[in-house]
């Protein structure tokens, strides 16, 4: 069985490594970028193909996010710099999809960057593909970072493989705000890259971890911010789903048998190009390994 698992594990990856970085979703199509405020000096840029955000502290701008494009990055800095002529100083990276990455050549190249020390590597492998040499993070952290600026504190936290292997929480304790990048996904199924060591049940640890936080808004990639309750909904969608999968494989049903019945009216359509592996036959595969 392990074997088994090991050349399907070796499949997907090559699968997801082909399609997940500088290809991501670029068959989607940008949107052109609205700011929206969301408590204090914290803005959420909408539009583009993910959302991404800023915060304005008493001395400088702190970008979260850099879009998927160098001209949708540099259409946020002119966005940016139509409400604050404060210097952009920073960019938090919440991981290394391209689009929240693929964008940095908008950017200043003396930006600093910041992200988990996993997303660096992730981009240190698809940098010259991507086009982003010169952009790779100039600071990483493991398990959490404090970011001063004047008087603020901004809380950058890791709470293990989830969506990928470098998905970071950027939290604002002041305002109770935080950013959570692709941990959620409202209007399909989540996703999962299991060639970066995305796993389902770190998705529930992270999503858990996150409502120890004291937050009451929460920022994600794609789609509208949403509240605590929306996140425990999430946790409890999934955890019944690998309840119920656990279930039927300790009935001794096949996967094929157990797609059937938790999608009874076909698989749904992998977003992405290539073939993307569906969420149960990923909690499958996580629950057989174990
Ligand atoms: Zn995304």
């Amino acid at each position: 069985m392990k074997n088994t698992i090991f050349i399907l594990t070796i499949s997907v990856f090559v699968v997801f490594y082909l399609s997940s970085f500088a290809g991501q979703r670029s068959n989607e199509a940008s949107k052109p970028l609205t700011v929206n405020k969301v408590a204090g000096t914290i803005y959420e840029v909408k539009g583009g193909v993910c959302n991404t955000g800023f915060i304005i502290t008493e001395k400088e701008v702190i970008a979260i996010d850099a879009e998927m494009t160098s001209a949708s990055g540099k259409e946020m800095i002119n966005l940016i710099k139509q409400i604050t002529d404060k210097p952009i100083n920073h960019m938090i990276l919440t991981h290394s999809d391209g689009d929240h990455v693929n964008g940095l050549p908008g950017w200043p190249v003396d930006i600093n960057i910041i992200s988990h020390v996993n997303t660096k590597k992730d981009m240190e492998r698809n940098a010259r593909r991507a086009g982003l040499t010169e952009y790779l993070p100039d600071q990483v952290f493991i398990d959490r970072m404090i970011l001063e600026s004047g008087d603020r504190k901004i809380e950058l936290l890791y709470f293990g493989p989830a969506h990928k292997d470098g998905d970071i929480v950027v939290y604002f304790p002041e305002e109770k705000v935080a950013f959570i990048g692709d941990l959620i996904f409202l209007d399909r199924e989540p996703l999962i890259k299991t060639g970066n060591n995305g796993n389902s049940f770190g998705i529930v640890n992270a999503l858990k971890s996150i409502l120890k936080l004291d937050a009451e808004i929460f920022v994600h990639g794609h789609g509208d911010i949403v509240g605590r309750k929306e996140i425990g909904q999430y946790i409890k969608d999934m955890e019944e789903r690998q309840a119920k999968i656990k279930g039927l494989i300790q009935q001794g049903k096949s996967i094929a048998d157990i797609k059937k019945v938790l999608y009874p009216s076909g698989e749904p359509r992998q977003s992405g190009k290539g073939r993307r592996v569906s969420l149960v036959e990923i909690i499958y595969n996580e629950i057989m390994a174990q």
